[in-house]
């Protein structure tokens, strides 16, 4: 391999790094987007949901999969609230894969089976190794770290991990067609939930845990889907497994360091509670590129401490109010409160009592939050 030099390198083509890639490319910077994965998206590890602002990049052929009107909650009494949390199901890797096509469109020169191995950070030099073992040097102006929840750019400059839950989920056929997202809370899924995400004919089935406080995820998962097979809901057979870490520890003290952006869950931009990081991908990876552009023509590294100042207008209270929640839930995890429906309810974003106003709608900012509704089960 050669040894090329670009303006902007990108570590990883998820959601966040291609988006930042499409952005810095189509500003005119030379974009280098690395990815240990053969295929942008392969292996999906995802229950697919997005929320209705994402729509415009679901418009390619294959992304969008069904509607959703609703999110329904079951609380450990067995009663269900529903709140209407409307959003989109996507196959999330036609999703990756038409965000990489935007890069690479925009002039982004996207490699595959390559993984980022070492960082000089002071010197502005990358190494790459393809799987074949072939290595390349590269040196760059900006390096966009979008390398997920394990971030090695992370470890490089040796900043402390995320702390993330575990996940376990399974693609099942689904009896019926459903219109809304379910979500079971209880101290079966300590420090996490369960959900039955509806794709059409199919479902994602899955659980989050913290893995300190229960180590096994396939009896839960497997005793919720026995149940629903036995409910006449889903289908016996499991169609494909998958699970991965989830970021719940909140943002990143620093999202910057030197030339270096953090975006994504690298930068820990996933929800605390509900674990949904993909809008929070986009948007972070988009305004790096925007900020890396600004660094490159201006040469003044103010471009990219903005990019941290708009990153946690954005993102920090909602973030900061989560992780309040998963403390006050920490706490009750292993006592018997944890099986009381109010407890949960200040817990989940479908209550008014999770915005911390127990008789009101009225939720952050002024924005009427999303009430749940008791509906049967
Ligand atoms: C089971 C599960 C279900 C989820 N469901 C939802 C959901 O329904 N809705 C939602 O909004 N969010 C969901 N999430 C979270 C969501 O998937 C992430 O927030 C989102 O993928 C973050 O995008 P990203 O681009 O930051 O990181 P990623 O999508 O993780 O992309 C990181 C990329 O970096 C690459 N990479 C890593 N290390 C290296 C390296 N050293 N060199 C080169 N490349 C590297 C990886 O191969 C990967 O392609 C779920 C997560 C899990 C695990």
């Amino acid at each position: 391999m050669t040894a090329p030099a670009c303006d902007v390198l990108v570590a990883g083509l998820g959601p966040a790094g291609a988006a930042a890639a499409a952005v810095a490319a189509g500003h005119g910077l030379s974009v280098i987007a690395v990815d240990k994965k053969r295929t942008v998206g392969v292996p999906v590890q995802c229950a697919e949901f997005i929320p209705l602002p994402l729509a415009r990049h679901a418009r390619a052929a294959g992304v969008l999969a069904q509607r959703v009107d609703g999110m329904r909650s079951f609380l450990p009494s067995g009663v269900c609230a529903a709140a209407p949390f409307q959003g989109l199901m996507v196959d999330r890797a036609a999703f990756d894969r038409a965000l990489a096509e935007s890069a690479a469109r925009a002039g982004a020169a996207l490699r595959l089976d390559c993984r980022l191995a070492a960082l000089d950070a002071a010197r502005g030099r990358a190494t790459v190794r393809s799987r074949a073992g072939a290595v390349m040097t590269i040196a760059f102006r900006v390096l966009i770290a979008a390398d997920g929840p394990l971030s090695m750019v992370a470890r490089a400059l040796k900043l402390p991990a995320l702390e993330t839950v575990d996940s376990r989920q399974y693609s099942v056929r689904l009896s019926h067609r459903h219109g809304e997202t379910d979500v079971w809370l209880s101290d079966t899924y300590p420090g996490g939930y369960a959900w039955l995400f509806p794709k059409g004919d199919v479902a994602n089935l899955g659980v989050g845990v913290d893995k300190r406080r229960a180590t096994d995820l396939k009896a839960p998962l497997d005793t919720l889907h026995a149940r629903l097979v036995r409910e006449g809901r889903v289908g016996r057979e499991i169609l494909s497994r998958t699970g991965g870490p989830i970021p719940v520890g909140g943002m990143r003290e620093q999202l910057v360091a030197g030339n270096i952006v953090f975006v994504g869950d690298a930068a820990g931009l996933t929800h605390p509670i509900t674990g949904a990081g993909i809008a929070a991908a986009v948007v972070s990876g988009e305004r790096a590129g925007e900020a890396a552009q600004a660094l490159i023509a201006c040469g003044d590294t103010a471009a990219l401490r903005d990019y941290e100042e708009d990153i946690r207008d954005q993102f920090a209270e909602s973030s900061e109010r989560a992780l309040a929640r998963r403390r006050e839930l920490s706490r009750a995890w292993n006592a018997k409160r944890a099986r009381e429906d109010a407890v949960q309810r200040r817990g989940w974003i479908a209550f008014p009592e999770y915005f911390g106003r127990s008789q009101t709608d009225i939720g952050a900012h002024g924005v009427r939050a999303p009430v749940a509704r008791t509906v049967p089960a």
